[in-house]
């Protein structure tokens, strides 16, 4: 990825100003077609915002480059994922699918929250996986985890609903 100049009033600038590439060259983020993409990959893997820039690409379509570590071919994937997820958010009287169901239940645990990798290892997950990754995306929009940061917690809607969720079985 390549980054525009840094707006401090703009939240995803902010967020961005935090990029481990932030400096880096963009060629590597770039690569020609059968070109390796491993030095950009090394660079994500120290970034603290590789799950946020991940979501930002998905989100905004990127077609070009490396974003939150992932090739393109390896965001395809993850975009066509997302397609095929249930589009109508989760309420109160939803059932939820098996990965929220399993994040929310960890975090009902935790009223303190965990980090993101601590909740994927906990809920059974790759924290890069494209099902967790999904999941948590899920659960944001529901409004039933925080928006962003870490730790990860349930919101008092999310409690809730895990409430419901056990009650109905
Ligand atoms: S995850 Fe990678 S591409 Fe995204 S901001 Fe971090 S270093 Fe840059």
């Amino acid at each position: 990825m390549s980054l525009a100049p840094i707006n401090p009033s703009d939240e995803q600038d902010v967020l961005f100003a935090l990029a481990a590439c932030l400096g880096a060259d963009p060629e590597i983020f770039y690569v020609e077609k059968g070109g390796s993409s491993a030095e950009a990959k090394s660079i994500c893997r120290g970034c603290r915002v590789d799950e946020q820039c991940l979501d930002y690409a998905l989100e905004n379509n990127e077609l070009h480059g490396i974003w939150g570590g992932h090739s393109q071919p390896e965001l395809r994937i993850l975009r066509r994922e997302r397609r095929r997820a249930t589009p109508t958010p989760i309420d109160g009287d939803a059932r939820l699918p098996k990965a929220e169901k399993t994040i929310l239940n960890v975090l009902a645990q935790f009223p303190n929250g965990r980090a993101r990798r601590q909740l994927a290892l906990l809920s059974g997950y790759s924290s890069t996986s494209g099902g967790f990754n999904n999941a948590l995306s899920k659960l944001r929009t529901a409004g039933l985890i925080n928006k962003s940061g870490e730790p990860i917690k349930a919101t008092t809607e999310g409690f809730a609903t895990i409430n419901h969720t056990r009650q109905a079985g």
